[in-house]
C-alpha cells in the first residue's frame, strides 16, 4: 500500500518542503515550449509565404493586365482600320472631283485617325488631295513627291492583289519642328476590269494609338517594328518596362507590332506586407487564443478533478474511525485526521509539527516510554535511509517496504490514560516519486483487548461452572458408590461384634475373613475417592504427551462408577497399542467424562438394561491425529435438538445445565479439532448416537493402520 499524493493543495501539509511541490511537471514545460516555438516558426514561415505569394500574384496580375490591354488594343486597331478603309472605299464611288473633295474633307473632319486622302490616277499621279482639318497639313515641310515612295510600292502591291495594301511607315516632318510617323494605305479602283486609279489614305500612327488607348491613361502604347524600333507612342507617361506586352498587327503589306507598357511598377511592398501582417496576425491571434482556451479548459478540468478528489479524500478521512497520521522523514507530524485527534484527545494544531528530531515530543507519548520510542524512531530512520535525507530517485523508493508490519504500542490520551494501539505504517511517496515520509493507520485496540479479556473470563467461568456441575454429579455418585462399601464394612463390623460376644473355635478364622473383607471394601472406597481426587487436583492447563491408556485410566473408574449405577456395559476399543496424544489432560478427561455421561444418561430412560452398551473407540488417523468416538445405543438425536446441541444452557434434561457439549466443543477446538455427532441407524427404534472428535497425536507413536487391537470390557 502506497499513498500517492497529488502535487498541490492538500499535499503541502505532508510536504517536507524539499520535494518541489508546485513545480510544473518537467514533461509539461518542455511540451509547452515546443508548442510555442512551433507556433512562432509557423507564423514566420506563414507570413513570409504570404508576402512572397502576394507579390507574385500582384506581378502576374500586372502582366495579365498588360497582355489584356495589348490584345484589346491590337483588336481595336484592326477594327478601326477596317472601318476606316470601308469608309474610304465608299468614297471611291463618287467620281466627280468636287464631290470627292467635299466628301473627303467631311470624312477627314470626322475621323482624326486619317491624316490625308489622295486620289491618284492609274499612273499614280495625284489627282486630288485633302488634308485633315484637325491637325497640321502633312507634306508642307517636305513635299509629297519626296515621301511617296512607300505609298507607290503599296499601290503597286494593291494593283496586284486588287485589295488595300499598307505601306511601310515613314516619318513626316512638320513645320512645328516635330513630325509624325505615318503609314499609307492604298486602295485600288477598278472599272470594267481595269485599273481606274487609287485612293491613298495617310494614317498617322500616333492618332491610331490615341483612338485605341484605354481611357485610364495608365499604359504607354507604341507601335514598334519587328526589331523593336519604336515608330510612334501614345501615353501621358513613359512605361517602366516591367509589365510589357506586344501584339503583332496583321495589316496587309506591313509588319507592325503594338506594344503596351505599364506606367506603374511593382506594387509597393509596404501596403502588401501590412495586409499580410494583419492577416497573419489575426490568424496567429486566433490560433493562440484557441490554444490558450484549450489550455485553460484543461487546467480548469484538472483543477475541478483535483478539488473533487480532495473533497472526496477529505470526506473519506473524516469519516474514518481509524486514526491517520503522516510524518515526514524527520519524524515530524505533518497530518492527522479527526479520528486520530479524538482517539488521543489532542487537537490537530497541538499535534502538527511535533515529533521531529529538534521539535517537541508528540503529546501522546507516555513520558515513561519516550526513550524507547525515540530509539525506535532513530533506528528506523537510519536503517531505511542511511545518510540520505532525501532519496533522489526511485531506486531508493523501490527498496522501501510497501507496508510495514503492524506493531502494537502504547499511546497516552490527553487525560493521561494509557491505551494500546495497533499501528500499520506505509511509506509516503510524493508526486515526484520521492519518499517523503510515513503514513500510519492507528487503531485503538483497548476496546478489543477488553472484549478479549471479558470473553476469556466468561470462558473460564463457564468451564468452572461446568466443572462444578460435573463435580456436583460426582458428589452424588460418590455418595451412592461409597454407600455400598461403607454399608458392607458396617455389616462386617457388626458381624465381628456378634462373633466376639460369643467366641468359639471358629471365631478367629471368621474374624480374619471379615476383617479381610472390610479391608477390601475400604480399599474400594479409597479408590473411588482417589479417582475423584485425581480429577479435581489437575487444574492447570498444560499440553502434555501421554499415552491414551493413561487418559482412559484417569476417567474409566468414574465412567464405570456411573455405568454400573444404570447397569450399562462399557466397551473400550483401542485399535493400536501405545497410541499417544498431546493434550491438556484434565480438559480431555472432562470431555470424555461429559460425553460418556451424556451417553449413559441417554440410554437410562429409553434403552432396556440388557442392551445398554457404551463403546469408547480410539484410533490413529493419517496426518498425525488421533480420533476418539463415544457410542451409545440410546434414542439418538432429533434434528431440532441437533440444531441447538452446542448452544450453552440448552438441555432436555430436568436436572441438566446444558453446558457439557458447548464446553466439549470449545476444548476440542482448542486442540485444533472439531466435535461432530452422528446417528448411525436413523431408522431403528433405538438408533444410537456417536460423538466423534480428533486431537493431535504425539510424534513417534503408532498413529495409523490397524495394529494390534486391545479390547477391554468393563
Ligand atoms: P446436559 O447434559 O446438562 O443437558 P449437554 O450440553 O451435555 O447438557 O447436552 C445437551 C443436550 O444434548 C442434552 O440435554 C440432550 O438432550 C442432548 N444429548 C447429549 N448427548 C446425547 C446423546 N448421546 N444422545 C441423545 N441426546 C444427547
Amino acid at each position: 500500500m502506497k499513498f500517492d499524493l497529488p502535487r498541490t493543495g492538500h499535499h503541502a501539509l505532508h510536504n517536507t518542503g524539499r520535494s518541489g511541490a508546485g513545480e510544473p511537471a518537467p514533461g509539461g514545460g518542455v511540451r509547452r515550449w515546443v508548442l510555442w516555438l512551433a507556433l512562432v516558426g509557423l507564423l514566420v514561415v506563414g507570413q513570409t509565404l504570404l508576402v512572397v505569394l502576394t507579390l507574385r500574384y500582384e506581378d502576374s496580375r500586372g502582366m495579365d493586365r498588360a497582355e489584356a490591354v495589348a490584345s484589346s488594343a491590337a483588336q481595336d486597331v484592326r477594327r478601326l482600320t477596317v472601318q476606316r478603309l470601308q469608309a474610304v472605299q465608299a468614297l471611291q464611288w463618287s467620281a466627280q472631283a468636287e464631290v470627292w473633295s467635299s466628301q473627303a474633307r467631311q470624312m477627314l473632319a470626322r475621323f482624326p485617325e486619317i491624316g490625308r486622302l489622295e486620289r491618284r490616277d492609274p499612273q499614280g499621279r495625284i489627282v486630288t488631295a485633302a488634308d485633315s482639318p484637325l491637325g497640321q497639313p502633312l507634306f508642307t515641310l517636305k513635299g509629297r513627291g519626296l515621301l511617296r515612295m512607300d505609298s507607290d510600292q503599296a499601290c503597286a502591291a494593291a494593283l496586284n492583289s486588287l485589295s488595300p495594301q499598307f505601306s511601310r511607315s515613314y516619318f513626316v516632318p512638320l513645320p512645328s519642328g516635330a513630325g509624325m510617323e505615318v503609314v499609307d494605305v492604298c486602295l485600288p479602283e477598278q472599272e470594267a476590269g481595269r485599273s481606274s486609279g487609287y485612293t491613298v489614305a495617310t494614317l498617322p500612327l500616333g492618332q491610331l494609338l490615341e483612338a485605341v488607348a484605354p481611357p485610364d491613361n495608365r499604359y504607354e502604347l507604341s507601335f514598334v517594328e519587328a526589331d523593336g524600333a519604336r515608330l510612334a507612342r501614345y501615353g501621358a507617361a513613359r512605361g517602366l518596362g516591367l509589365y510589357v506586352a506586344r501584339r503583332a498587327l496583321d495589316l496587309p503589306g506591313v509588319v507592325l507590332e503594338i506594344k503596351v507598357d505599364d506606367t506603374l511598377g511593382r506594387p509597393g511592398l509596404l501596403p502588401n506586407v501590412t495586409t499580410a501582417l494583419v492577416l497573419g496576425l489575426s490568424i496567429a491571434l486566433t490560433v493562440v487564443v484557441s490554444l490558450l482556451l484549450r489550455d485553460m479548459r484543461r487546467r480548469t478540468d484538472a483543477e475541478r478533478a483535483l478539488a473533487e478528489s480532495l473533497a472526496f479524500r477529505k470526506a473519506m478521512e473524516d469519516s474514518l474511525n481509524t486514526g491517520l497520521r503522516a510524518r515526514d522523514l524527520d519524524g515530524r507530524i505533518t497530518y492527522v485526521n479527526p479520528a486520530f485527534c479524538s482517539m488521543v484527545g489532542f487537537t490537530a494544531p497541538q499535534l502538527l509539527g511535533s515529533g521531529g528530531r529538534a521539535g517537541s515530543l508528540p503529546p501522546y507519548w507516555p513520558p515513561e516510554r519516550v526513550e524507547e520510542y525515540r530509539r525506535r524512531q532513530s533506528t528506523r530512520q537510519s536503517a531505511l535511509l542511511p545518510g540520505q535525507p532525501t532519496p533522489p530517485d526511485a531506486a531508493v523508493q523501490d527498496n522501501l517496504p510497501a507496508t510495514l508490519q503492524g506493531f502494537e504500542t502504547v499511546f497516552m490520551r490527553a487525560n493521561g490514560e494509557r491505551f494500546p494501539v495497533m499501528i500499520y505504517e506505509a511509506p509516503l511517496v510524493d508526486g515526484a516519486g520521492r519518499h517523503a515520509g510515513w503514513m500510519s493507520a492507528v487503531l485503538d485496540v483497548s476496546e478489543r483487548q477488553r472484549n478479549e479479556e471479558v470473553a476469556r473470563q466468561q470462558q473460564e467461568r463457564l468451564q468452572a461452572t461446568a466443572r462444578l456441575a460435573t463435580l456436583g454429579e460426582m458428589a452424588s455418585l460418590l455418595s451412592h458408590e461409597l454407600n455400598q462399601p461403607l454399608s458392607a464394612i458396617a455389616s462386617y463390623a457388626s458381624g465381628c461384634q456378634n462373633l466376639l460376644a460369643e467366641p468359639d473355635e471358629h471365631t478367629v478364622p471368621m474374624l480374619r475373613e471379615a476383617v479381610a473383607r472390610m479391608g477390601e471394601q475400604a480399599e474400594r472406597a479409597g479408590r473411588v475417592i482417589k479417582s475423584v481426587h485425581d480429577f479435581v487436583r489437575r487444574r492447570e492447563q498444560l499440553r502434555e504427551t501421554l499415552p491414551v491408556q493413561t487418559l482412559f485410566d484417569g476417567v474409566l473408574p468414574l465412567v464405570r462408577l456411573q455405568a454400573r449405577k444404570s447397569g450399562t456395559r462399557v466397551e473400550v476399543q483401542q485399535h493400536e497399542a501405545g497410541l499417544k496424544v498431546q493434550v491438556d489432560r484434565t480438559m480431555m478427561e472432562q470431555v470424555l467424562l461429559n460425553l460418556t455421561r451424556n451417553a449413559i444418561q441417554a440410554m437410562e430412560g429409553h434403552t432396556p438394561p440388557l442392551q445398554r452398551v457404551l463403546k469408547l473407540r480410539v484410533q490413529g488417523l493419517p496426518h498425525g491425529r488421533v480420533q476418539f468416538e463415544v457410542h451409545d445405543c440410546g434414542p439418538g438425536i432429533t434434528p431440532e435438538v441437533a440444531a441447538r446441541l452446542f448452544t450453552p444452557f440448552f438441555t432436555t434434561r430436568e436436572d441438566g445445565m446444558g453446558l457439557g457439549l458447548s464446553l466439549c466443543r470449545t476444548v476440542v477446538e482448542q486442540h485444533g479439532g472439531t466435535l461432530e455427532h452422528e446417528v448411525p441407524e436413523p431408522e431403528a427404534p433405538l438408533p444410537g448416537c456417536c460423538f466423534r472428535f480428533t486431537v493431535p497425536g504425539a510424534a513417534g507413536a503408532a498413529l495409523a493402520g490397524n495394529g494390534a487391537g486391545a479390547l477391554q470390557t468393563g
